[in-house]
């Protein structure tokens, strides 16, 4: 038997092959460090993990789609941007993660979401591979026509690669109701199907489901609540610090009000909004999702209790718990360290890595019960999962049922990360619970189905 620090050794090398394999690509190298260093227990633990060639294969794409994406824009200018679709993992079900239409798009961030994907969707239980695609597409400041052409070119590729058995892509940063709107309508019109399950995040009159624009925020803020009682105390009157302005911060402010807790802060590109009543969520919707605005117009619009900061960094603002919710290494060492100075409890990741490894490290140094995003955030894709089996059976659920069904999936992520966390002689580290018990499911099933 492997002792852990062969494994470890061992596990070393191919994270060195791994950076030398995909050169540039920082934010891929980096996901893969922080799975990889977690797993030498596991590993040493059952043989069967040591086996040659299954992590090497784990880490490598199943099929990487790159293609190019012309439009035209208002004016009759052509823009040519790039176009990813990245299938990494179908052992458990059809590859499923989500579309982000960024400038800082490139294949790197596209594999490191895909990899986290992995992982993220074997927690939930649910039968979804691991996948993610997007394009460099900027669609701040375009007018919808674009954004509809811009999606319609996207698709006319697309379709090629998706489909309700093979692939189901979702939203992310960038990618909202609109835009799933304009992809499954060119789907539909190119293939002549109505095949509901080819796309997640779909509108409530053709085919979504209740409770997944929600199911990120709702989810995380479930996640902070079973972190929180696990140490003896809940939500209630806690105040927190929210980072982004899009659609997992949203819900994630409207669930932390709803259990008690005050969000006083949300942010963008731009700068953060203090605001000392908290949050009105009404008017940072009516503000981000119907006029499409900056969270300064959000300051201006609620009067004296908020004050927008151009630039600047969230985490200065003193609060018990903290959800970063915009993008990753958003939140770095120095951030973590004013975070444990004016005593934060918790810190759960609405987004995908937004905590740069060196703030983790911090954290949990610290006894600050740190929730990652592939456990925390995967209420979204679970939601997007029991979107699909609402298609495939024709019947969409009331919100009390997805809402019930969502809480007992976020509760059992909860147990097993922190179960599994035990098991391995890690107690209360969540990122090991979760990377491990990722890791199995997807390992028994490549196990199981050959070397392919
Ligand atoms: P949205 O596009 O709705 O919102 C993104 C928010 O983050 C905006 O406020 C945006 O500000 C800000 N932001 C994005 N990039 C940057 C950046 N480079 N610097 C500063 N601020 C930035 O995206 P979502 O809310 O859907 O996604 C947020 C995060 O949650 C992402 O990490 C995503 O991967 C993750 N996630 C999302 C899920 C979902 O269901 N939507 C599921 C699981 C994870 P600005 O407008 O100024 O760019």
């Amino acid at each position: 038997m492997t002792t852990r620090s062969e494994t470890r050794t061992t596990l070393d090398h191919l994270l060195t092959e791994i950076e030398h394999r995909n050169p540039a690509q920082p934010e891929f190298h980096q996901a893969a460090h922080e799975v990889l260093e977690t797993l030498a227990p596991v590993v040493a633990a059952r043989p069967e993990y040591a086996e040659p060639g299954l992590i090497e294969r784990l880490v490598e794409p199943e099929r990487q789609v790159l293609f190019r994406v012309p439009w035209q824009d208002d004016k009759g200018r052509v823009h040519v941007n790039r176009g990813f679709r990245v299938e990494f993992n179908s052992a458990l079900g059809p590859y499923k993660g989500g579309l982000r239409f960024h400038p800082s798009v490139n294949l790197g961030v596209i594999k490191f979401l895909g990899f986290e994907q992995i992982f993220k969707n074997a927690l939930t239980g649910l039968g979804i591979g691991g996948g993610k695609g997007g394009s460099d597409f900027d669609p701040h400041g375009r007018s919808d026509a674009e954004v509809m052409r811009f999606c319609q070119s996207f698709m006319t590729e697309l379709h090629r690669h998706i489909g309700e058995h093979t692939d189901v892509p979702a939203g992310d940063i960038g990618v909202g109701g609109r835009e799933i709107g304009y992809l499954f309508g060119q789907y539909r019109r190119i293939t002549n199907r109505w095949e509901a399950g080819v796309l997640t995040g779909k509108g409530q009159g053709w085919g979504g489901s209740l409770i997944r624009p929600e199911a990120t925020g709702y989810g995380n803020v479930l996640f902070a609540a079973a972190m929180l009682r696990e140490r003896g105390e809940d939500l209630e009157g806690q105040t927190a610090v929210v980072s982004g302005s899009g659609n997992v911060a949203i819900y994630t402010i409207e669930k932390l009000a709803a259990l008690g807790a005050n969000a006083v802060t949300c942010s963008d590109s731009s700068g953060y909004v203090v605001d000392e009543k908290g949050v009105d969520v009404e008017l940072l919707k009516q503000v981000k999702e119907v006029e499409r605005g900056r969270v300064d117009t959000y300051a201006e619009r609620r009067g004296s209790s908020a004050r927008f900061v151009p630039g600047g960094s969230v985490w200065d603002v003193p609060a018990d718990l903290a959800l970063p919710s915009a993008t990753q290494n958003e939140l770095d060492e120095s951030a973590a360290a004013t975070l444990v100075r004016n005593g934060v409890k918790a810190v759960s990741e609405g987004a995908n890595m937004p905590a740069t490894p060196e703030a983790v490290h911090l954290l949990q140094k610290a006894g600050v019960a740190f929730g990652p995003g592939k456990a925390a955030n995967a209420g979204g894709v679970a939601v997007s999962a029991l979107e699909m089996a609402q298609n495939h059976a024709r019947t969409s659920w009331t919100a009390a049922k997805v809402e019930e069904e969502l809480a007992d999936i976020m509760n059992n992520i909860h147990t097993t990360c922190h179960e599994t966390a035990e098991r391995y002689d890690a107690p209360g580290d969540y990122v090991t619970g979760a990377n491990i018990a990722g890791f199995e499911r997807v390992a028994d099933a490549m196990l199981a189905q050959g070397v392919i």
